[in-house]
């Protein structure tokens, strides 16, 4: 069996995953795992493979050593790079600028490129060329291939991607929105189109990526035309732990009277924030909890969650004009059905309405969740980033 590795690597950790890339979105990969605590004096190795999970503790200086330890533990375990046939490897990469409009095969150029991006994702650009640098020695054989969070985004209209800000300094310091979470809004828009058995010109698709992180994008006959985040993913929806949109007057402020330096704003907005800034909590399973216990903290951070939800719909659905289908995706998406519910309730003369029973209904693949009579169609779609991420890196290793 033909199998892609994807690596998705950060600041202290690598995530990895080798995946048969005719898999459906709900299968499980054929053994994936995490080096994490990567540069602490012990770090940590979770490899599962065939419904088992193994686990090594051991110093991890850096990258190299982890996705060494991890090749060796996959050895063991019988998944290793010469046991298993890994025709290409995909890496996830967070920032791909203004360069990147679609998935490149790396070579020592494009490499530099996605350095020369590193004041644009100053935590993640790096980790990501590092995940590169040593899987391409470790497997100097196979194609390796960068898929870009923002590729799909560079289609983004001018009126949606300019900011107004002086354009000198925006033209200086890429200060501009590209948009993140692509893979994902490109994986289920053109899920929606087979499913549909419509090709996807023919469609306009609200997709509302829901996760930790959340972004929605509106995405008019195949290519997008708005996104939710920004220059960086704090902007857009509310979120775990980000803020989403919020004045910028509140960092002058915060900076100014709270005595706050900008790492410590950036922390508070990143982390501390969102709807665990609000609750305490970030998961929607402990979210819905205290809601039904009565926690008014936990139910104002959800009504400023939808809020901000159903703040983008309706733009979106005025942006498009037209709309055929909104897509819901994403650990939240496709599991908190009463985030569903709650974000088109009433919405019944824009045409669209959800069916209280399709809408309970187990998340065990795509499916539809409105009612045989309403004009937009919603569905939940699955989204898995690894397969599209793979299936992009296997089509490399045809070419
Ligand atoms: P993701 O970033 O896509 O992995 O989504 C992770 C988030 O999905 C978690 O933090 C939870 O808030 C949410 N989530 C996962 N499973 C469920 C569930 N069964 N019900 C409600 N929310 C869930």
């Amino acid at each position: 069996m033909a199998l892609a590795l994807v690596l998705n690597s950060g600041s202290s950790s690598i995530k990895f995953q080798l995946v048969n890339p005719e898999n459906h979105a709900t299968d499980e990969p054929f053994a994936s795992g995490l080096v994490e605590q990567i540069g602490e004096p012990i770090g940590r190795i979770v490899l599962k493979v065939e419904g088992e999970k193994h686990v090594l503790e051991a110093p991890i200086p850096d990258h190299s050593a982890g996705l060494k330890l991890a090749f060796d533990l996959m050895d063991q375990h019988n998944c290793g790079p010469s046991q298993v046939d890994i025709v290409a490897v995909g890496h996830r990469v967070v920032h791909g600028g203004i360069l990147f409009s679609a998935p490149e095969l790396i070579t020592d150029e494009i490499v530099e490129m996605i350095r020369d991006l590193i004041p644009l994702a100053p935590l993640h650009n790096p980790a990501n060329i590092d995940g590169i640098e040593v899987a391409r020695k470790i497997l100097p054989d196979v194609p390796h291939v960068a898929v870009f969070d923002t590729g799909f985004f560079h289609s983004l209209p001018p009126a949606a991607a300019l900011y107004a800000i002086n354009s000198e300094v925006a033209a200086e310091y890429g200060v501009r929105r590209y948009g993140f979470h692509g893979t994902s809004h490109e994986y289920v828009s053109q899920r929606t189109a087979e499913i549909l058995e419509k090709p996807a010109i023919d469609l306009n698709i609200i997709t509302c990526h829901l996760g930790n992180g959340a972004s929605m994008a509106a995405v008019e006959g195949g290519r997008a035309v708005d996104t939710s985040m920004g220059m960086t993913p704090l902007a857009g929806l509310v979120m775990g732990t980000r803020t989403g949109d919020i004045d910028p007057g509140v960092v002058f402020h915060l900076a100014r009277n709270a005595g706050m330096s900008i790492d410590e704003i950036d922390n508070l907005m990143n982390k501390k924030s969102g709807v665990k800034g609000l609750s305490g909590v970030n998961d929607f399973r402990e979210l819905r909890q205290m809601i039904d216990e009565g926690d008014q903290d936990a139910w104002s951070a959800y009504n400023v969650y939808i809020h901000q939800l159903r703040r983008y719909l309706g733009s979106y659905m005025i942006a498009l004009g037209r709309v055929d289908v909104i897509v819901f995706t994403a650990g939240v998406g496709e599991n908190a059905q009463f985030v569903r519910e709650d974000a088109l309730a009433g919405l019944e003369m824009y045409g669209i309405k959800v069916d209280p029973e399709r809408n309970a209904l187990p998340n065990e693949g795509p499916r539809l969740i409105s009612t045989d009579d309403s004009k937009i169609k919603v569905y939940v779609i699955p989204t898995n980033e690894e397969l599209a991420i793979a299936r992009y890196a296997v089509k490399f290793a045809k070419a």
